[in-house]
């Protein structure tokens, strides 16, 4: 920041100079720094995974590999880190494209029904392994229209449904509930499991946040997943609101425009 150059060229004989104001060179200092950390972060994010399998690989080749029980455990492991390590490289590549403005929205009138009942097909075997009900609220029959892009609202909806049965209970509840108004319709993801303080309530959307870093990973996840649905509805000019209480549960709460049958 320091190097760039101020200095604006008209044309062969007249250059201007704009001073920058204080304040833009703080935020482009803090932007800068912001950056940095990222790039550390994503980093360490990246190498962790590596550095395991490796230590899997190297161990099995070193001669672990002659004992079936250890074989088949140390390569399990490897491969878990792996998946780990290509669930967060899809992640950073949505999230970055997200960010660069890349991404091109294309808003449809599509039923939010279907989408939450493809949704919940879709995470019902992660669902059933941990004993977690997932209910819609009240339960449709028809279709809820709304404009949105396809893709990336069902991706907010397994997002938001995905942490609230990775987070929640076991044999818990998660509730897609809809409440529509004239021109609106509110959409609620709530689960019983155990809230998130709130002192990390105000971070959770950033980008590598988590509140528990050891249990989050445990859980397959990358850190990134509401930093990318932040960006996704901020791309449907709508916001995203959590609200939490310790041992009883989160919700989280968004609008989307609806549109008449
Ligand atoms: P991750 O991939 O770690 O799940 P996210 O960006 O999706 O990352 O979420 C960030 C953090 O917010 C999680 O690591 C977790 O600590 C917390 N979190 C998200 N959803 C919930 C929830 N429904 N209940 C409790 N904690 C949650």
């Amino acid at each position: 920041i320091q190097n760039a150059n101020p200095f604006k060229k008209l044309n062969d004989e007249i250059f201007v100079y704009v001073a920058k104001k204080q304040k833009e060179i703080d935020e482009l200092k803090r932007l800068e720094q912001f950056r940095r950390e990222f790039l550390a972060d994503v980093s360490h994010e990246l190498k962790t995974p590596i550095f395991a399998a490796q230590g899997f690989i190297h161990t099995l080749i070193d001669g672990a590999v002659d004992d079936e029980q250890v074989r088949d455990k140390f390569l399990s492991k490897a491969a878990k880190s792996l998946d780990g390590l290509d669930a967060l490289v899809k992640d950073l590549v949505v999230l970055s494209q997200l960010e660069m403005g890349e991404v091109k929205m294309s808003f449809e009138r599509i039923d939010f029904i279907q989408v939450i009942q493809e949704v919940f097909e879709q995470l019902e075997k992660s669902a059933l392994a941990k004993g977690t009900s997932l209910l819609l609220k009240p339960p449709y029959s028809g279709n809820v229209w709304v404009k949105a892009d396809p893709q990336r609202i069902k991706q907010v909806m397994i997002n938001l449904v995905e942490n609230a049965i990775k987070y929640g209970n076991e044999n818990g509840r998660v509730v897609v509930s809809l409440e529509e108004d004239k021109k609106h319709i509110l959409v609620f993801v709530r689960d019983n499991g155990p809230g998130i303080p709130p002192e990390h309530l105000s971070r959770i959307f950033e980008r590598l946040y988590r509140v528990e870093k050891s249990r989050s990973k445990d859980r397959g996840g990358t850190g990134l997943g509401l930093a990318i649905v932040k960006h996704i509805l901020n791309a449907h000019k709508t916001k995203i609101t959590v609200m939490s209480k310790v041992e009883k549960g989160t919700t989280f709460k968004f609008k989307l425009d609806r549109i008449d049958s």
